[in-house]
């Protein structure tokens, strides 16, 4: 008789692995530009499922984006910025240049 298994990796609530670290790796975090220009079917490219529905737009839950850029790649509309605001950022690095 097969073992019944969750069908997701799961978490205690309130353990340490139901909170997301990816967020503190990032250098570059995406932003929506223009919300008219974001293919939906970008929700399906990003690996931590940062990106979801709000209100008919397209929208970006940071506290669980890595900052990979795959997004930004796979759609119009999405740009990345540094993580650290300022002119050129603490890498300096100039904002939508990546
Ligand atoms: S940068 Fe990567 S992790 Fe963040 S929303 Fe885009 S695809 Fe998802």
């Amino acid at each position: 008789m097969a073992k019944e298994l969750p069908i997701v990796p799961t978490a205690t609530p309130g353990s340490l692995a139901e909170i997301s670290a990816a967020s503190s790796w990032r250098e570059y975090r995406p932003e929506i530009q223009e919300p008219g220009k974001v293919n939906p079917k970008v929700l399906f490219f990003c690996p931590e499922g940062a990106l979801f529905h709000e209100e008919g737009i397209i929208a970006v839950d940071l506290s669980v984006c890595k900052g990979c850029g795959i997004c930004a790649v796979e759609s119009d509309g999405i740009v990345m910025v540094p993580e650290y605001t300022g002119v050129l950022g603490i890498f300096g690095v100039k904002e939508g240049s990546k």
